[in-house]
């Protein structure tokens, strides 16, 4: 069981697997105003960093699951790394339908939403895991500016202009599924530069290494193209937070 090969490659040297800078994961973790021993949950926890360094910045302790056997084992080393093995594991797995028995202070999803079929289906799983009073966090795009046609929203790698909304919408969306949003920390396009430039070295690197992969046809074209793609489009376009969610 894993993800496509090719994001395995794409992102085999990111820690965050999004638009948050480490600095941003820091403010988020500040912002929840995290106590020693929150439980946190992790659906689609990538290579680990939300909470490894959350657990070695506020001694959380918690759980991530996650698809991708290479980021699942890069999350184990991390967590070695900053000497919080004790306080995280790291499963390798499908999150989908996956419920905590022991119920979790912040049960979160980043940039994963897809596993509960979007955002409205990953909120009601991760209510399922949250304890009284317990804080969902809610990763995820919105426009930034509105695509002027379903072209540009196809440049930003969308399905259509509809698969996202601008930020007042997203925000007043969760108000309509009975939810408060009490905070939020927002992605910038330094950030979205530190997701999607590190993709190009390492894309650089792989073709060095792997010339005759049956891959490499694909991972040479993307290092072409994307570069202009994701500065003509998802660049201007499109935006990207965490939205932290108590129900009503
Ligand atoms: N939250 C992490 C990773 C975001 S990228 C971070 O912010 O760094 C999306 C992640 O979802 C990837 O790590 C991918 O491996 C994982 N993923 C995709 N489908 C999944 C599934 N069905 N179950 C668990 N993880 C999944």
């Amino acid at each position: 069981m894993d993800i496509p090969r090719i994001f395995n490659i794409t992102e085999s040297a990111h820690r965050i697997h999004n638009p948050f800078t480490p600095e941003k994961l820091a403010t988020l973790g500040a912002a929840l105003r995290l106590e020693t021993g929150t439980r946190v949950l992790d659906l689609g926890s990538g290579s680990g960093e939300m909470l490894c360094t959350w657990a070695r910045d506020y001694r959380v302790i918690g759980t991530g699951i996650d698809m991708s056997q290479l980021y699942t084992e890069q999350a184990k080393l991390r967590a070695e790394e900053l000497g919080v093995a004790d306080q995280v594991k790291f499963i390798h797995g499908d999150a989908t339908g996956y419920i905590s028995d022991d119920k979790a202070g912040v049960a979160a999803c980043l940039g994963a939403t897809w596993i509960a079929g979007g955002v409205i289906g990953t909120i009601e799983l991760l209510a399922q895991s949250l304890r009284p009073g317990g804080i969902l966090l809610i990763g995820e795009p919105y426009w930034r500016q509105l695509p002027p046609t379903e072209d540009v929203a196809r440049g930003c790698l969308a399905n259509s202009i509809s698969d996202f909304v601008m930020l007042p919408e997203l925000l007043a969306s969760f108000g309509h599924l009975g939810y408060d949003v009490i905070e939020m920390v927002l992605a910038d396009q330094n950030g979205w530069d530190r997701y999607e430039a590190a993709k190009w070295l390492t894309m650089r690197r792989w073709l060095e290494a792997n010339p005759d992969d049956e891959i490499a046809k694909d991972v040479r074209a993307k290092l072409t193209s994307e570069p202009k793609r994701y500065a003509a489009y998802t660049r201007e376009y499109l935006g990207w937070g965490v939205f932290a969610l108590m129900p009503r």
